[in-house]
């Protein structure tokens, strides 16, 4: 039987990977978050001492990039887990840059395809309903007001100790949704046949139910 493809974009901060894990962890899927793979490249152009905005030597490093995540939602670059590494301002303020290139889309995407061929999975980003797996059998766009986002990135970046102010969050995150929806090549962008949720005033719990319940009506309890 076909693998089962649950893809859920949207813009920065709308928690998508905190929702895709829990659904992925009730239906006994694999959560793929693609998100911290651009991350990785960006840790890795920056740990190089190049600069993202420069498209040309950012891309030259991909023969020396190998970008792995497994199953507890670890990302390895080159054998090393850089889970926490690939969170930091300096990576979430270049990763845009990073994302925009053809090349690098390219690489990423190629190794998400596999992951989608292998097992049911619940994948988030910003593409992958309308570009990675446009044959994915549920397709969910989850957005929630600027304000509401910035909100959460900054209680979460507190949280965990991330220095930060509230208007720096809310600038990066209106910063990066300008280039990831602006970009020429597979761009942020609700596909016609995703289901659109505002979680602005919804718990994590709530939008949960709401994925189950469409994943119950199109594809029953299918693995
Ligand atoms: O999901 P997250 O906010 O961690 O993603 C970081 C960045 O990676 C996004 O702002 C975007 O530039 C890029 N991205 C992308 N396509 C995806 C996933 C993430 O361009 N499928």
């Amino acid at each position: 039987m076909n693998p089962i493809v649950i893809a859920i974009d949207g813009p920065a901060a709308a928690g998508k990977s905190t929702v895709a894990k829990l659904v992925a962890k009730k239906l006994g899927y694999t959560y793929v978050d693609t998100g911290a793979m651009y991350r990785a490249v960006t840790l890795f152009v920056l740990q190089n001492g190049l600069d993202p905005k420069d498209e040309e030597s950012s891309c030259a490093l991909l023969s020396e990039i190998e970008v792995q995540v497994d199953a507890e939602d670890h990302v390895f670059l080159n054998g090393n887990d850089v889970t926490t590494e690939i969170r930091s301002r300096l990576v979430a303020e270049n990763v845009s840059y990073i994302a925009s290139y053809k090349k690098i889309r390219l690489f990423l995407v190629e190794l998400q395809r596999k992951m989608a061929e292998q097992a049911s999975v619940v994948m988030d980003g910003r593409d992958i309903g309308s570009y990675v797996v446009p044959h994915a059998q549920i397709k969910i766009y989850q957005n929630a007001s600027v304000k509401t986002r910035a909100k959460r990135r900054f209680d979460e970046n507190i949280s965990k100790g991330i220095e930060c102010t509230y208007e720096e969050v809310e600038s990066e995150v209106k910063k990066r949704d300008y280039i990831d929806s602006h970009r020429e090549f597979a761009p942020l962008k609700k596909s016609e046949d995703a289901y659109e949720i505002d979680t602005s005033f919804m718990s994590i719990d709530e939008v949960v139910q709401a994925i189950i319940d469409i994943v119950n009506q199109k594809v029953g309890n299918k693995k």
